[in-house]
C-alpha cells in the first residue's frame, strides 16, 4: 500500500536491517528497540491489524508465528515476547500488521 513504512520495508524501497525474508513474511530489527533483541515480523500483504485479517489470512497468520519461533530458535532464543498492538489505544502506531519479538531481558507481567 502507497505511504505504508511497512510496505516500503517489505519491497526494499525502504532499508532495514533484515534478519529474514521470503515471498509472504519479511523480519527485521526494530529501528527503536525495546529490549536487547527487538525484531519485527510483518507480512508481506498489507494487513492494517489483526483484527482486520480475514479467514483467507489464516494460514499466513500461523506462518508468522511459526517464523518468531524459528528465528527464535535459531538464534538460541528460548524465552521470548511475541506481542501485536491491535489499535492506537492498544499501542499500534503503525497500521500494518506486526508482531513484536522480544528478548533478552526479564518482562513484566502483566504486561504494561
Ligand atoms: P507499534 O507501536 O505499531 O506496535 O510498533 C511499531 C514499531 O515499528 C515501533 O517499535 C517502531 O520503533 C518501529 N518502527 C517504526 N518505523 C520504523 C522504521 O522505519 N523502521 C524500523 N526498522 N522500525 C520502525
Ligand atoms: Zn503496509
Amino acid at each position: 500500500m502507497k505511504d505504508c513504512i511497512f510496505c516500503k520495508i517489505a519491497s526494499g524501497e525502504v532499508q532495514a536491517q533484515i534478519v529474514y525474508q521470503d515471498e509472504e513474511v519479511v523480519v527485521f530489527k526494530d529501528l527503536n528497540p525495546q529490549a536487547p533483541t527487538h525484531l519485527l515480523i510483518i507480512p508481506v500483504k498489507h494487513i492494517a491489524k489483526l483484527d482486520e485479517a480475514s479467514k483467507e489470512d489464516m494460514a499466513l497468520l500461523g506462518k508468522l508465528q511459526l517464523t518468531a519461533a524459528k528465528i527464535a530458535k535459531d538464534m538460541g532464543i528460548t524465552d521470548f515476547r511475541l506481542i501485536t498492538n491491535n489499535g492506537k489505544g492498544a499501542g499500534q502506531s503503525v497500521e500494518h500488521l506486526h508482531y513484536h519479538l522480544m528478548a533478552g531481558r526479564r518482562f513484566l507481567w502483566p504486561a504494561g
